[in-house]
């Protein structure tokens, strides 16, 4: 295939990329859904809000993010050299403000008064009650009653920045009836607002949109790796939950020589319930307005998911990961709860970085590569920073004494 033409041809008019995307929604929200893909398609083409997104993300999120050379925890291993692009140092410090920007902007260019979400961990609330702050939005966050007991401190931060967190009771009281909720406010007040997802997934034009927004990453750190080392990275590594971090960094390298390894979260093992690991392990199937790989039983009902990681434990990918899958240019491998926790903590220690649990995947991914060879050089996205993720760590794994790589 030809990686030239690939952002003008995919995703296709219908929302699909190849046989996955699409729109899978109840009749009534489908024209709202047409309605935010038209004013998309017009408005990400004018230089007004062009040159405006631009200046948010260098004024107000502080990008471009540096790529960084992993120069003592590369040389604890035999030749291979670990880059990082630091999407911890954007603004909240994760790269989903990224795309909560772009969609403040939509619905601001839009005449909107107010943007709406749900949230599982509270990592995409708290992203979007940012986004609503800035331009001065409502925000309505979605969230089961047995999150907002979890995630207390995100949901002190969503309220401090002014945010309404409407709390769902039904069912599990987690995320899928968080998303539930969320689609049924959309359908009643969709005239004045805007719907926001959390990830590269769900109906179109979202994977499409949250991709495009995303790729601020996979652009910047292109180039940076290019003027550090005069030549492309030959690997690009990083974590999949939904997808977003990672369609963001790969897309800008489809067209090179790059190997592009999506890495998805093993848990505590391959069992069902173990895992969140959806394009490893699941199959075809639609789940939340979309069509991917899914982790289904016989009925289509979506698995229980785990992971160490909040942010990960998602039973699907967004449908461009699926996609690059069966097309073979992205290779999806695993890594388990253990080598996710040694990578943060030999972060932590040789380079004064403490990463977010999820990304630790992607890193403890690159280790495993600089085990197995002996030269070449990976760049892995660093997703976000771990200050929410060390009481957990500490609590369950101390400070990581035994993990150090000597
Ligand atoms: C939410 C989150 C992820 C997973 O989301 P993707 O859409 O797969 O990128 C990864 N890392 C961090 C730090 C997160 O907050």
């Amino acid at each position: 295939m030809d990686y030239r033409r690939y952002l003008k041809n995919y995703p296709d008019e219908n929302g699909r990329f190849g046989e996955y995307g699409g729109v899978y929604l109840p009749q009534e929200l489908i024209k709202p859904f047409e309605e935010i893909t038209d004013a998309y398609n017009t408005i990400c083409h004018s230089s007004q809000f062009i040159s405006e997104l631009r200046r948010i993300r260098k004024e107000f999120q502080g990008r471009p993010t540096p790529v960084y050379h992993c120069d003592r925890l590369s040389s604890k291993f035999d030749g291979v050299q670990i880059y990082l692009k630091r999407e911890d140092l954007n603004h909240t410090g994760a790269h989903k403000l990224n795309h909560c920007m772009g969609e403040g902007l939509l619905a601001k260019f839009l005449g909107k008064k107010k943007i709406i979400a749900e949230t599982g961990a509270g990592q995409h609330g708290v992203a979007l009650a940012t986004a609503a702050a800035y331009f001065g939005l409502e925000c309505d966050i979605y969230m089961g009653s047995v999150d907002i007991a979890k995630q207390a401190p995100n949901v002190t931060r969503m309220k401090m920045l002014g945010a309404n967190v409407i709390e769902v009771t039904k069912g599990l009281k987690t995320l899928k009836e968080a998303v539930d909720a969320a689609f049924e406010a959309y359908l009643n007040e969709y005239k004045d607002c805007i719907y926001c997802i959390g990830t590269a997934a769900g109906p179109h034009p979202f994977p499409m949109m949250v991709r495009d927004f995303q790729m601020v990453i996979g652009v910047e750190a292109r180039e940076q790796f290019m003027a550090m080392t005069g030549e492309h990275p030959d690997i690009v590594a990083a974590c999949v939950g939904g997808g977003s971090n990672s369609i963001g960094m790969f897309t800008p390298f489809l067209d090179d020589p790059v190997e592009l390894v999506g890495v998805e979260p093993l848990g505590r093992g391959a069992g069902i319930g173990d895992h969140a690991a959806s394009i490893t392990y699941g199959t075809k199937g639609v789940l939340h307005g979309f069509e991917s790989y899914l982790l289904q039983d016989e009925k289509g009902e979506a698995l229980p998911v785990y992971s160490i990681a909040s942010g990960l434990d998602y039973p699907a990918a967004g449908p461009e990961h699926a996609f690059l899958h069966d097309l073979g240019r992205v290779k999806y491998e695993t890594v388990s709860d253990e080598e996710a926790v040694e990578a943060f903590f030999n972060l932590c220690r040789y380079e004064g970085i403490i990463p977010a649990v999820e990304s630790s995947h992607a890193l403890a991914y690159a280790m495993r590569v600089a085990r197995e060879r002996k030269k070449g050089s990976i760049l892995v996205c660093l997703s976000g920073r771990g200050d929410k993720d060390v009481d957990f760590i500490a609590q369950n794994y101390g400070y990581g004494d035994n993990y150090i790589i000597k």
